[in-house]
Formats: C-alpha cells, sequence, structure tokens
C-alpha cells in the first residue's frame, strides 16, 4: 500500500510502522495549517532554451518550513497532503500565488505549475484555473500545467476532458517525468499534450551509459514525430547540455542552468529587459 503512493514514500513507511503511522499523523494535522501560518513558500526554477541559454520561464516548486522539523521535501509531504486531501487547499494556493507573482512581471517569462492527480479529479479544477487567471490577470498563454501519467489513472475520461477544458483556456500542459509512468506513448495520443518533459533518471545517465543516450534521442524523435518540444529535466553538467544541444532537445532545466530559488534572486530576469536572459543573469 505504502509503496502505490509514488517515489520519497518508502523511507516514510518501511521501518517501525507504529511509529511511522503516529509520524504521518502528526504531518497531517500540521500540514492542514500550513498554509496558513505561513510556513510554505514558492521558489522558482529556470527553464531555458538549449539552443541560446535563454530562460524562457520557471517552475515552481513548493517550500514546507516546518517551525520545528526544518525543510520538509515535497517528494515525501505532497503524497501525504494528497492522500488526506489537503493538496486541494495547497495547490490552489501554490497555483494562485505562482500565478499573482508572475503577473507582476515586466518580462512575460512562462511558469509551470505541478498539479496532483488529486486536484487534476477534483470537481471544477478547470473552472478555478479560470478564476485565478481572472483574479490575477495572468495571461493563460504564460501558465503551463505539469502532469505525470499516475495523475491521469485513476479516472482517465475525466483526466481527459479537465485537460481539454484548461487547453480551451489557452492554458499550456506538459507531461512531467516522462518515461517513469505507465503507457506513456498511449498517453501521449490520448491527452492534448503540449510538452514533454524527459525525467531526470535518463538525463543523469547520459554522460556514461549508451541505453540512457539511446532512450533520450528516441524520446526527442517522439517529441519531432508528434510536433511536441521535449524538455530535459535534471541537467547537472556540461557534458549532458552538450549532447542534448547536438541530439536538438529544446529545453533544459537542472542545477547547471539554475537551481530553484526564491524569486527575488531572479529580479534581473523577471523585471530585466528580455534580452538580460542570456547575459548570465543567472547567479541562483
Ligand atoms: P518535479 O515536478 O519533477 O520537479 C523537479 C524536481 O527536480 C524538483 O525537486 C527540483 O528541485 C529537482 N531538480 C531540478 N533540477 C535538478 C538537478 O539538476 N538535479 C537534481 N538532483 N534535482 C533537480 P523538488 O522541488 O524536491 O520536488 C519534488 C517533486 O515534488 C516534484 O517533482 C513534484 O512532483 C512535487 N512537487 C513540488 N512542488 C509541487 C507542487 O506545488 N504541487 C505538486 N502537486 N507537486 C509538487
Ligand atoms: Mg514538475
Ligand atoms: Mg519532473
Ligand atoms: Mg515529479
Amino acid at each position: 500500500r505504502a509503496k502505490s503512493e509514488g517515489r520519497g514514500t518508502y523511507r516514510f513507511f518501511e521501518p517501525k510502522m507504529g511509529v511511522q503511522v503516529r509520524e504521518r499523523r502528526l504531518l497531517e494535522h500540521d500540514m492542514r495549517h500550513a498554509v496558513a501560518r505561513g510556513e510554505m513558500h514558492l521558489v522558482y526554477q529556470p527553464q531555458t532554451d538549449v539552443k541560446d541559454g535563454a530562460v524562457i520561464g520557471f517552475e515552481v516548486l513548493l517550500r514546507w518550513q516546518h517551525p520545528q522539523r526544518g525543510a520538509a521535501s515535497p517528494a515525501m509531504f505532497i503524497p501525504i497532503a494528497e492522500e488526506s486531501g489537503a493538496i486541494l487547499q495547497i495547490g490552489e494556493w501554490v497555483l494562485r500565488e505562482a500565478c499573482r507573482e508572475a503577473a507582476t512581471w515586466t518580462n512575460p517569462l512562462k511558469i509551470a505549475v505541478n498539479v496532483s492527480g488529486v486536484q487534476l479529479h477534483a470537481p471544477h479544477f478547470a473552472q478555478l484555473v479560470h478564476e485565478v487567471l481572472f483574479q490575477t490577470g495572468l495571461k493563460p498563454e504564460r501558465l503551463e500545467i505539469e502532469i505525470t501519467e499516475t495523475a491521469l489513472i485513476r479516472d482517465p475520461g475525466r483526466a481527459q476532458s479537465t485537460l481539454r477544458q484548461l487547453k480551451a483556456l489557452g492554458v499550456r500542459i506538459a507531461m512531467d517525468d516522462f518515461g517513469t509512468g505507465y503507457s506513456s506513448l498511449s498517453n501521449l495520443r490520448a491527452y492534448p499534450f503540449d510538452k514533454i518533459k524527459i525525467d531526470s533518471s535518463f538525463i543523469r545517465a547520459v554522460d556514461d551509459n549508451e541505453q540512457a543516450a539511446a532512450i533520450v534521442r528516441s524520446v526527442l524523435g517522439l517529441g519531432r514525430g508528434l510536433g511536441l518540444p521535449v524538455l530535459a529535466e535534471g541537467v547537472e553538467t556540461q557534458a549532458q547540455l552538450s549532447f542534448l544541444a547536438e541530439e536538438k532537445c529544446h529545453a533544459a532545466q537542472g542545477y547547471l542552468m539554475g537551481r530553484p530559488a526564491r524569486i527575488d534572486a531572479f529580479t534581473a530576469l523577471t523585471h530585466g529587459a528580455a534580452a538580460a536572459a542570456s547575459e548570465g543573469a543567472l547567479v541562483a
């Protein structure tokens, strides 16, 4: 059971079940108040054009600074928030906060917001996105929603209709962590995705693993065939970036180009001229 909740939960459940369950209840309780208490904040990680290094947008990532435990990893607490339903409130806060922030930028860079399967399957999710865009004034084409394949499986028909509604608003949809879920190929055809994000596990291995390199090449071929741009996640080395450039990957994201940081670290990009993007303005 614990295993099915996704990565990052194994350690949480395996040893000493009793303690772990109690821990989990405490976390669930604390999480219900975390937004209201201002313990959560967002960090932004640049996404760049592989050709010229220009920043094209940011992925928005959630952080929780627990008053006693310190920084909690989203890979650990998001699955718990999904199970308890707290993700609905937290996810709405993330969306509103990110759109509100991006709407203040003079440089109209894009934002990519992660949306959990629980949010996607909640009634009126597209309506919520519509309201948030209207209330914050963010142009729909500046918002991209990142969905993993696992988020689609609960009710594929419903997921499909919600994604279509989002598309009708003008919002873009990216398939996150591509290659780690189930039946990737048919999902690309069945759902209206605009972008493929290759999972970092493949990128990490391209340096010294010919199989990983072959997989990345074939995903890029797939993207070309389907007319979908591909972004490589978790780029950490110059060798990985050079490989992606040679293979004509469109976009990249990773510690090499910039770590996730509070938005103030990127003021030169968000409030500077668009040209600042290619001039090494990244300091984070
Ligand atoms: P993700 O959406 O695949 O996000 C990318 C993760 O890779 C982030 O981890 C990011 O910090 C990390 N990363 C980026 N570049 C590199 C790199 O070069 N090397 C390495 N080792 N890691 C890199 P993070 O922030 O810990 O988030 C983990 C996962 O938690 C995310 O994976 C996403 O599935 C989930 N998550 C984060 N924020 C949210 C949110 O607001 N809502 C939802 N539903 N899920 C979120
Ligand atoms: Mg993501
Ligand atoms: Mg990912
Ligand atoms: Mg992920």
